[in-house]
């Protein structure tokens, strides 16, 4: 028995808790460090803050300024 094979059967947060839990965790960090904001120049969820007060959109690739967004 290898300590490689015992952590890749657990995982982080054990085998007993399954897949849900450590996707809804997912979940949560994702959408704490990424809230998903709309592109008003293609309407896809895929805005991304850059910068201070300044956000890009991944699917149409606009770059803009945005007091409306803030986190
Ligand atoms: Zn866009």
């Amino acid at each position: 028995m290898s300590h490689t094979q015992i952590l890749k059967s657990t995982g982080r947060f054990g085998a007993r808790y399954g897949k849900s839990i450590r996707e809804a965790l997912l979940d949560i960090e994702k959408n704490y460090r990424n809230k998903r904001n709309k592109c008003p120049y293609c309407n896809y969820y895929s805005v991304k803050r850059v910068a201070y007060g300044i956000w890009s959109c991944k699917h149409c690739g606009k770059v803009f300024t945005g007091k409306a967004y803030s986190i």
